[in-house]
């Protein structure tokens, strides 16, 4: 079996995947098969008995980037992979916790707070502490939390840098101690917690280091501070253990949280790697494709510098397309989707990636109302979804009672005329005692003891009721007894509420079954969270998961990724930042435009660009055969109707890629474009000259510049001088802002605007009522 395992790598890649015991670094492009050469590599260690295979830790940076190699292992290994410890950091974390809870300092029943858990319970801190809302807002003081949490600080480690921060480091003290009386943890705190029993206890430190032979981390431009220190725990430099890490510095897209690309020149100074392996040979994308993307990356400067080559076909160019508004380009997308499914493609490889969550919803929607089959990763998840919150709430409280984040959630839902008043006693109880709500509830007297004790009853009574029953049939019954499915079958517009109960329903039992378990396994697999103890207890510690306990574990962290029934045909739905190491064979591209990617954020900071410009070339990277871009002049995003001129990504790449479907991409052309033109020479009113069929619309602001044009684009519209005076293409200088060139013009008196792009400052659209701007 070795040779054919062997037998689809270039000298390269041998090379790597056969390296004997020792750190290993590979620095390679995107396609160039990092993954495939690392999960090649496990399977030869195993396969040539090398080591066994609990003997390997591997991490990968998406559970859906972990479950494909352990599929992937299981088709080149004859045995079961799935005890294996291969996942995210968060996964390997939570198993690692699971087995070791009690060192940990944790209930054996501890839950996971998800992120928007997390901020609802920072916010009950923050009330308890009577914080002005606005001054020490909740979600502000989850980020600083967490960030302190990622550099490895606990609140006595803190060093505030204002008012502020002082605040906050109390919030954050009170929060642990909330956590910990509750039994949660948060997503930073699974990373911290694991990071700090391994430094503090050389016991279990030594234990792991000499299990773990061979560390293997995909993705490894993307670590942190915290997770490379972590890393060092497990195999610290110069010692047995051979650590091999893969990345690629131009697809480093997480340093706005906090990840540092000088791990990788640190780790190979710090583990004194002596192969440094480079891949150039591009095997996933066609020609074009990777003509853009290697033409993209060359305008950053801070890189390593690395080549792609591929000796594939050319391919298709690079469709382009410009629509008038978001909804028109949703069709756009939808059409030529739904014509390369119809000559072949099957819908699982049509990936539509996009900047910011946000923008899913009009591509949902527009799907949707087609019927055609989609998931979405990430967004607002099925696991995210209210109905489903309550009834995981109540779930969680049969595992573990003091969890005060579910109490709250449903001890008045449905509605048992608990009311606010007693819900405050209760909470005053329970922070005078310094115990949960649940064990607070008989504290109190008369009638508010009463409602509650009810309440406590019911949560005591589906337990006894679920004891020893199959995962569906625990929750199938929770969703009944808690009065939930009750609840929504009396609200009008509780059908599809009731719909995705149902779909819990199927979710627990496909828990179990699809992967391969029935009712009498004792212990479940949650594999692709990295810490499946598979058929048997964990070696070590003999733990085993319940199976509610998994599938709440697996409901969030991995929310989402089973929304639509597992294995069915959909166009797959994503942000960027999700799509990295994936690849399809279609991908589609939209919300080009400045402001929104690159966004507005990364405009003014070189970083931030360039960052944006990674993010980029890890978009188009994905695509295989076919990759689609397009942008639209109008675009509803948090309520609000945004004016857009095309990404100045569209100006650095190859023309001889790109093929504009809409005329020229950004000057005159379409009908739609020469009737705003008109009307902006006739001066005029803007308003309804093209339709859209939506409230509230507006003809778009002009563009400028095409696909080919240098990056200051000469302006092209309006042609006719505008009434501040300004002309675009004129130099102005701003107080503020400095010196900067007019790139448009738009509106009138009051409400003239101008969009001015700024030397240092990026792109600004200001109203001249206010701005001084002064000719140069
Ligand atoms: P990314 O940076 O996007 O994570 P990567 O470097 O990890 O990319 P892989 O996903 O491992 O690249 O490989 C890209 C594609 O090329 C995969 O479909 C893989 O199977 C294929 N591939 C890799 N090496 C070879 C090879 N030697 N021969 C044929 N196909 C290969
Ligand atoms: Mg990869």
């Amino acid at each position: 079996m070795n040779s054919t395992l062997l037998a689809h790598l270039n000298p390269e890649q041998l090379a790597a995947v056969t390296l004997e015991s020792e750190p290993g670094l590979i620095l390679a492009g995107a396609g160039s098969g990092k993954t495939r050469v690392l999960t090649t590599r496990i399977a030869w260690l195993l396969s040539t008995g090398r080591v066994g295979p609990g003997g390997i830790m591997a991490v990968t940076f998406t559970n859906k980037a972990a479950k494909e190699m352990l599929t992937r292992l299981s088709a080149m290994l004859p045995y079961n992979v799935r005890g294996m410890w291969i996942g995210t950091f968060h996964g390997l974390c939570h198993r690692f916790l699971r087995a070791h809870w009690k060192a940990a300092g944790l209930p054996q029943g501890f839950q996971i707070l998800d992120a928007s858990d997390t901020v609802a319970a920072v916010k009950r801190v923050c009330k308890a502490m009577n914080l002005d809302e606005e001054r020490y807002p909740a979600k502000q003081a989850a980020h600083f939390i967490a960030h302190a949490k990622e550099r490895a600080e606990r609140p006595k480690d803190v060093v505030p840098r204002d008012e502020q921060d002082r605040r906050f480091i109390e919030v954050y003290a009170q929060y642990d101690a909330q956590c910990q009386r509750e039994g949660v943890v948060d997503f930073a705190e699974l990373m911290l917690r694991t990071y700090e029993l391994m430094r503090d206890d050389p016991a279990l430190r030594a234990h792991y280091q000499q299990r773990f032979q061979h560390v293997l981390v995909d993705e490894f431009q993307d670590t942190n501070a915290l997770q490379y220190a972590w890393l060092k725990l497990f195999a610290p430099p110069g010692g047995q253990q051979a650590v091999f890490a893969v990345g690629d510095d131009d697809q480093s897209i997480y340093a706005f949280r906090g990840a540092e690309v000088g791990n990788m020149a640190a780790f190979e100074r710090e583990y004194r790697v002596r192969l440094q392996v480079k891949l150039e040979q591009n095997y996933r994308s066609c020609g074009h494709i990777l003509d853009a993307a290697n033409h993209l990356i060359s305008h950053n400067e801070r890189r390593l510098g690395k080549t792609l080559r591929t000796d594939g076909p050319q391919g298709e160019p690079i469709r382009v397309n410009e629509s008038p508004t978001d909804f028109e380009e949703a069709k756009w997308v939808l059409e030529e989707a739904q014509s390369l499914h119809r000559a072949g493609t099957p819908r699982a490889e049509i990936a539509l990636l996009y900047r910011s969550n946000a923008q899913s919803r009009v591509l949902e929607s527009a799907l949707f109302n087609a019927g055609i089959p989609y998931r979405v990763y990430g967004g607002l998840r099925f696991f995210e979804r209210a109905e489903i919150k309550h009834a995981l709430a109540y779930l969680r409280l049969l595992e573990n009672p003091n969890d005060d984040t579910s109490f709250l959630r449903v001890v008045n839902f449905p509605a048992r005329a608990i009311g606010a008043r007693t819900l405050e006693q209760l909470q005053d109880a329970a922070r005078s005692s310094g115990r949960s709500l649940w064990q607070s509830v008989s504290a109190l007297s008369g009638k508010p003891g009463q409602v509650l004790a009810k309440f406590t009853a019911l949560v005591e009574e589906l337990r006894r009721a679920t004891e020893g029953q199959t995962l569906r049939g625990i929750v199938e019954h929770v969703v009944e007894g808690s009065g939930l499915a009750a609840h929504y079958r009396s609200d009008k517009d509780g059908a599809e509420r009731l719909e995705n109960l149902d779909e819990l329903i199927t979710a627990a039992e496909s828990f179990v079954t699809q992967e391969g378990f029935g009712r009498d396994a004792v212990a479940l697999p949650v594999d692709e969270l990295g810490q499946g103890p598979g058929l048997t207890p964990d070696a070590e510690t003999g733990e085993i998961m319940s199976p509610l306990a998994a599938f709440l574990t697996h409901a969030s962290l991995e929310a989402g990724e089973h929304q639509a029934i597992a294995g069915a045909d959909a166009i797959q739905l994503m942000t960027i930042h999700a799509a990295k190491g994936l690849e399809f064979d279609a991908v589609f591209l939209t919300g080009l435009e400045e402001g929104l990617f690159p966004n507005e954020r990364a405009l003014s900071d070189p970083d931030g660009l360039e960052e944006e410009r990674r993010l980029m070339y890890v978009a188009i990277t994905r695509a295989r055969q076919r990759l689609h871009l397009s942008f639209s002049q109008t675009r509803m995003l948090h309520g609000q109707t945004r004016y857009n001129v095309k990404s100045r990504f569209f100006d650095e790449l190859p023309p001889d890629a790109l093929k504009w479907l809409t005329p020229q991409g950004g000057g005159f052309g379409s009908g739609f474009e020469r009737d705003y033109a008109s009307a902006w020479q006739r001066g005029s009113g803007l308003k309804g000259i093209v339709g859209a069929g939506r409230e509230g619309w507006e003809p778009p602001r002009p563009r400028w510049g095409n696909a080919s044009a240098a990056p200051a684009p000469a302006p092209v519209l309006p042609k006719s001088g505008h009434d501040s005076g300004l002309r675009p293409g004129q130099g102005v200088f701003h107080t503020k802002f400095g010196e900067g060139v007019v790139l448009a013009l738009e509106g009138s008196g009051n409400d003239a605007r101008a969009h001015v792009r700024f030397g240092r400052h990026g792109d600004k659209w200001l109203a001249l009522s206010v701005a001084k701007l002064t000719p140069i």
